[in-house]
């Protein structure tokens, strides 16, 4: 009998997502490239050598079953503590992102969820709806002295967006990182905003910049929690 190596593989590239490292970390790690990670999850058969990387790698890594508990992070994933509390950016598990009219109207809302649950980000809550100006000028209140202020709310509330609180270790931060910056013409290759946006207004997602902005955001959205 054969042994099914792309299998084993795909169970052992699955068991390390779920524990919140990203497939990055895992190429990394591991040495097997980011495409190759990609098409196994995929469903493409993957040798013998590459699965023995792969359990090399979960082997050495503090994230292998059975080692540091139950929990669902590694140590060195793990949102680390700070003398000034929770606070931090940088330890945030939970931030919101949305896929933007342009991006709702080109179809792209599962390619953008799909890129941030691929970084390890969970869903913990998901709608669709089209914002009132008045809605989006609450949600984008911290602009309100820009001059793009009344175009941004106009092109925000010009169709429907797709809102999500996204839950895992360093959240805000992650997910900004898969978006790329501001503007699509200045954002890293691979980012949403390199791939798809359209424009600096039209840049495809949106997400919370910091601890403050997640809770205003999310109160505006799904309501207080
Ligand atoms: N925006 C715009 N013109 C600008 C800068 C920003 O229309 O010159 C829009 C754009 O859609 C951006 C949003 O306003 O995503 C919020 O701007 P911010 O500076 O907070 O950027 P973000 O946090 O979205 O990267
Ligand atoms: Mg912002």
């Amino acid at each position: 009998m054969t042994t099914d190596y792309s299998q084993l593989a795909r169970d052992l590239l699955l068991d390390l997502l779920g524990r919140g490292l990203t497939q990055r970390r895992l190429s990394e790690g591991s040495g097997v490239s980011m495409t190759t990670i990609t098409s196994i999850l995929a469903g493409h058969t993957a040798t013998a050598r590459t699965y023995a990387r792969l359990r090399a790698f979960s082997q050495e890594s503090a994230v292998t079953p059975g080692r540091g508990g139950a929990g669902r992070w590694s140590s060195e994933r793990r949102p680390r503590k700070s003398k000034g509390g929770p606070t931090k950016v940088g330890m945030m598990v939970r931030t919101l992102v949305m896929v933007k009219p342009d991006g709702v109207k080109r179809n792209l809302v599962g390619a953008c969820l799909a890129a941030f649950e691929g970084e390890g980000l969970g869903i913990a809550d998901l709608k669709l709806l089209t914002l009132s100006p008045e809605r989006a000028r609450e949600l984008y209140r911290v602009h309100r002295n820009e001059p793009f202020f009344d175009s941004l709310v106009a092109y925000m509330s010009s169709g429907p967006v797709v809102a999500a609180v996204l839950e895992g270790p360093d959240a805000v931060r992650r997910a900004r990182e898969v978006m790329g910056a501001t503007d699509p013409a200045e954002a890293a290759p691979g980012t949403l905003r390199a791939l798809y946006g359209e424009s600096i207004q039209r840049n495809t997602v949106h997400g919370s910049d910091g601890e403050e902005a997640v809770e205003h955001e999310v109160g505006v959205i799904f309501g207080p929690r």
